[in-house]
């Protein structure tokens, strides 16, 4: 069994979740951060895009272009392809060319989001996945959302999430008394790493 600690942005109008981003902690140290490419900003409520659109991970490739206003970016509307690969130099092509990607782009479509999640959270390297958020009811349907239907979780994860907040509630910890968050605030890795550091407080 590995423990995650993860966390996720949406946009959300009543009727779907439509995920933006989404952090993950692995209780061996392993970090992960993806932002999705198919999300629609339009439907953005005016709070996400104060506290989340203009905070999410710029990709080091992204161009700059200079606007009225100064400099801005293309960023995710040039990722429809997902996140960034690279290719060999045509001069090294003599069987096939090898592909790659950048690292530090964290742009991903759904399917490549789903496909790194299942490297991540492998069961059979890792054992099965025990999944922790805060206040998660929503985070988790975006979760099982990037398989499908909940029937379509993959072997081996369960079908629910444990949220911290119950821990809380039953032990009368109020959030002042909680450990200070560090970083971006509603940056989905930042608040993982702050669900992680809840849970070692309330099992410390
Ligand atoms: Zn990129």
């Amino acid at each position: 069994m590995t423990r995650y600690w993860y966390d996720t942005e949406f946009v959300e109008d009543g009727k779907t979740i439509d995920l933006i981003s989404i952090g993950i902690v692995a209780e061996d140290g392993r970090e992960l951060y993806m932002q999705s490419v198919e999300f629609d900003p339009r439907k953005a409520s005016q709070w996400v895009k104060d506290h989340v659109l203009g905070y999410l991970k710029r990709c080091p490739n992204a161009k700059a272009i200079h606007g009225r206003d100064g400099l801005y970016y293309i960023d995710r509307a040039d990722h429809k392809q997902g996140q960034c690969t690279f290719i060999e130099p045509m001069e090294y092509l003599g069987q096939l060319p090898r592909v790659g990607v950048y690292a530090d782009c964290p742009w991903r479509r759904r399917d490549q989001i789903k496909y790194e999640l299942l490297h991540f959270m492998n069961v059979d390297t890792y054992g099965k996945p025990e999944l922790w958020g805060w206040c998660c009811g929503y985070d988790w349907v975006a979760f099982c959302q990037l398989f499908g239907t909940m029937m379509d979780l993959p072997p081996g994860y369960p079908h629910y999430m444990h949220d911290i907040q119950h821990v809380l509630d039953e032990r009368g910890i109020t959030d002042d008394q909680l450990p200070q968050a560090e970083g971006q605030a509603h940056n989905a890795l930042t608040d993982a790493r702050q669900i992680q550091k809840i849970w070692e407080f309330v099992n410390g």
